[in-house]
């Protein structure tokens, strides 16, 4: 139920197309210019049946409203019998106390319930239906059988119901107690529904993951699906006293071991009184998907954010375990919920939403914290950059990495140029161009990223008293004003190059991602100290290649060749010095490199995210140059401030290609347009022609980045992130708008 994958998503819009090409079977097929079309009332058949697509959008839904109505029934037993993935039948049989005779005529008219007779009743309703509407969309959209006995009868009474009424008098039966809803042909009459359906994978996966999920919540009810015909139930619960043991029975012994129950109660004085109980997987347990399964006031529903907000948690704290099986069940005021934003039910708004997710998240993380000690380790391969360069330049070639593999010739319009006013090319002209039958445009460089196993004992670094000085620092400083704003701001785009803006209430903030980026890895790398997993790189390369690189770069005068011999003596000294350190920059900062002076290994300091390699030379500069080496505290200040920025989300090396930026990337050619065209004889006018795939890898560049600033930056910030005082005054954070004041502005207006 869970389902929010692109295919489902994109299922629900394919049937909503097909919803509108059902409707709009009636009659308006003249050609223009034509009268205005008359406005109709529709038959209340359709309207009806259009209702009912809504409320019962695929074999799932109606399984989900049906077994609500037993549990409603106060069942102890409910069995499901699925054929065809419910497109053929779907029949639900509990032991609850039945429906009575008189009832049956009205029980599949749109708007019938037991469950509220005024609106006031909808804030104290304990029962999971209440619209009446479940029943009567069915019959609307399938052919629908009761079979029903009410205590102390002597017989059942069975009746068969088509568009909201009974085809016939209700017939006695004999009947086990309780009641027994069959519905056949689902969609019989929505002939596109019915075809989308038949093409996708059918339904019975989602009811029975339905099913699964109604069982380890409600363990006082027993529960079994099977197929029609099948012998064996794909889920089968027995009623259990314990949680943990209806979950065992459900999932399997590997997910209910790997269990750590979590359990927060809020007191009133938060703003929102609620109680979750729930349980959540750890490191043991790895999955493809996050399983969330979420019961708010004993309702199955789903809640994207709280979903996201616990991933955000695994990724920051158990990486390799980053796709949790969560069982959760929150019990808040029923004046707190508004079930009824959804005909289905299934989403629910509630109030203080941000409140209580956040709550939830600090116990998660705190619980996960705590149980990291027996963590195992599991090898992961992430699709990463491949940082195979190049040489700098045609006239100096730098000599190829040995990446054992040869790397294709770089077009001239891909040499980097050395005018330091022009800051497009760089480093980026060295990297291997990108095959372009690959459909995959995401990066332009591909490598492996492994975890590596953590080799030291957590509880040695905690002893290192200059890093926790140092964090302490990171504390000491931090604006508490700032704080509030940068958890609960809400991302609403980029300004510019460098600004965000960012909303906080009803203020409007521009927020540098540089300095904030630059400061949360500065963050990290102190907290994840000597803990870091890796990102490996495919090709190793070398240190003084590297360092020659970055000196290049920063030269203002690169024709001056006389200088190379210079600066060739600087890269090699500043390799002799990292080689020096090799052994605690590896320990510490995971930052390996080979005993042949080839840099193979990077720190992971946020998860899902990967530094702009571009900045892999400046990098290894700052290292050689910048760091204070002899003093522990300062060295490990210094470093770290290294890593920060090699990792702080920058703007790209290569320029916007949005808006004026797109002139980067036309390059003048002359000869190459007189030959192609002997018409133009000698003329030798230069002509501009677009670079298309430097630009594409400028988009590709651009676009990333800004999808790591909202989604990675920002719910890491919220997080982790201390902003420290200064940022409140060397505008990192500068406030542009008050809402309550351009709403007067508007008003007057
Ligand atoms: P709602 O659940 O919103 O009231 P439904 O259309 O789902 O509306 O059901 C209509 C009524 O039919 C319910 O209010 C309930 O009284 C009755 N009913 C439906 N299914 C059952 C069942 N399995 N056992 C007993 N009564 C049922
Ligand atoms: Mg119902």
């Amino acid at each position: 139920m869970t389902d929010c994958s692109p295919l489902a998503v994109a299922m629900e819009e394919e049937e909503s197309t097909a919803m509108a090409m059902e409707v709009e079977e009636s009659p308006s097929t003249s050609i223009a210019p034509r009268d205005p079309p008359k406005i109709q009332r529709l038959e209340e058949s359709v309207v009806n049946r259009i209702a009912a697509g809504e409320v019962i959008q695929r074999p799932v839904s109606a399984v989900k409203e049906l077994v609500e109505n037993s549990l409603d029934a106060d069942s102890t037993s409910i069995s499901v019998t699925v054929k065809d993935g419910g497109l053929k039948l779907i029949q639900v049989s509990d032991d609850g106390h039945g429906i009575r005779r008189e009832d049956l005529p009205i029980l599949c008219e749109r708007h019938t319930t037991s469950k509220l007779s005024k609106y006031e009743d909808l804030f104290s309703l304990s029962s999971m239906g209440f619209r009446g509407e479940a029943l009567a969309s069915m019959t609307y959209v399938a052919h629908v059988t009761v079979t029903t006995i009410t205590k102390g009868q002597i017989h059942g009474h069975r009746v068969s119901y088509r568009d909201g009424v009974m085809e016939h008098e209700p017939k006695a039966c004999a009947a086990v107690k309780g009641t027994q809803i069959m519905v056949e042909n689902l969609f019989y009459n929505m002939i596109a529904r019915r075809k989308t359906l038949q093409n996708s994978a059918d339904d019975y996966g989602k009811i029975v993951d339905l099913l699964s999920r109604m069982a380890i919540h409600h363990n006082n009810v027993s529960f079994s699906c099977r197929k029609h015909g099948a012998v064996k139930a794909d889920v089968h619960s027995v009623v259990s006293s314990s949680r943990l043991d209806s979950i065992r029975s459900v999932y399997g012994v590997s997910v209910a071991k790997s269990l750590i129950k979590v359990e927060v109660s809020s007191g009133e004085s938060s703003g929102c009184a609620f109680d979750m109980e729930g349980f959540v997987s750890n490191s043991n347990y790895v999955a493809k998907k996050t399983i969330l399964v979420l019961f708010i006031n004993d309702r199955l529903v789903e809640c994207s954010a709280l979903k996201r907000a616990i991933e955000i948690v695994y990724a920051a704290t158990l990486p390799k375990a980053s796709k949790p099986f969560v069982y959760m069940s929150i019990n808040l005021p029923r004046e707190h919920v508004d079930i009824n934003i959804h005909p289905t039910k299934k989403e629910v708004s509630l109030l203080n939403q941000e409140i209580m997710i956040e709550m939830i998240q600090s116990e998660v993380e705190l619980k996960l914290r705590n149980t990291n000690d027996t963590r195992t380790f599991q090898e992961q391969k992430v699709e990463y950059i491949q940082s195979t360069l190049k040489s700098s330049r045609s006239d100096t070639p730098v000599s190829p990495l040995p990446s054992g593999q040869k790397t294709p010739k770089v077009p001239v319009h891909k040499m980097v140029r050395t005018d330091s006013s022009d800051p497009a090319g760089r480093l980026h002209a060295f990297l291997q161009p990108k095959p372009h039958n690959l459909p995959d445009t995401v990066s332009s460089l591909s490598a492996v990223r492994s975890s590596i196993r953590q080799r030291r004992n957590p509880k040695e670094t905690a002893d290192l008293s200059s890093v926790q000085e140092l964090l302490s620092g990171v504390d000491g400083c931090c604006h508490p004003g700032l704080l509030e704003t940068v958890r609960n701001c809400t991302y609403v785009g980029m300004a510019d190059d460098v600004f965000a803006l960012v909303q906080y209430q009803t203020h409007l903030y521009l927020a540098n991602v540089v300095n904030l980026s630059k400061e949360l890895m500065y963050q990290q790398t102190l907290r994840r100290f000597a803990h870091f997993n890796a990102i490996q790189l495919s090709d190793p390369a070398p240190l003084s290649e590297l360092i020659l690189l970055a000196l290049q770069e920063e030269d203002l005068d690169p024709e001056n060749n006389e200088k190379d011999h210079l600066k060739e003596r600087i890269a090699e000294m500043n390799t002799e010095l990292l080689m020096e350190k090799v052994e605690m920059l590896e320990e510490y900062f995971s930052v390996f490199i080979d005993s042949d002076g080839n840099l193979s290994r990077l720190p992971v300091i946020l998860d899902q995210y990967t530094p702009d390699m571009d900045r892999v030379p400046e990098f290894l500069l700052c290292l050689g140059n910048d760091v204070e080496w002899e003093d522990e505290k300062a060295c490990f200040q210094g470093v770290s401030a290294a890593i920060g920025n090699f990792y702080a989300m920058h703007p790209p090396l290569l320029p916007n290609p949005s808006g004026d930026g797109v002139r980067f990337y036309y390059t003048k050619t002359s000869e190459k347009s007189s030959q192609e065209n002997p018409a133009l004889g000698g003329n030798v006018e230069m002509e501009s022609v677009l670079d298309q795939d430097l630009l594409s890898d400028a988009e590709t560049a651009w676009a990333q980045r800004e999808w790591s600033i909202q989604h990675v930056l920002f719910p890491s910030m919220r997080l982790f992130l201390k902003p420290p005082a200064s940022m409140a005054s060397n505008g990192t954070f500068v406030k542009v708008a008050s809402l309550e004041k351009l709403y007067k502005i508007f008003e007057r207006c």
